[in-house]
């Protein structure tokens, strides 16, 4: 039986509130648009192109070193 009032399925294609906005891939600041940051191209398991965007330089670094090193830890 469907039910009119429940949606339980009911998810947004895209998120307004997080459209344009980056998380630091290191640290997890949010990052401005408005504001240049140090990217970074990845692949993920899949082999996909992936796009890691910084707060800055050290993050980035930070971020390829633990990289290079091959254990990331989750
Ligand atoms: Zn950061």
């Amino acid at each position: 039986m469907p039910d009119p009032d429940e949606k339980p399925d009911q998810t947004p294609s895209d998120a307004p509130l997080n459209e344009g906005l980056e998380l630091c891939a290191n640290c997890g600041t949010a990052l401005s648009k408005d504001e240049w940051c140090p990217i970074l191209t990845d692949t993920d398991a899949d082999g996909d192109l992936v796009i890691r965007s910084f707060c800055d330089e050290g993050c980035k670094e930070a971020w390829s070193d633990a990289d290079s090193s091959g254990s990331r830890s989750a």
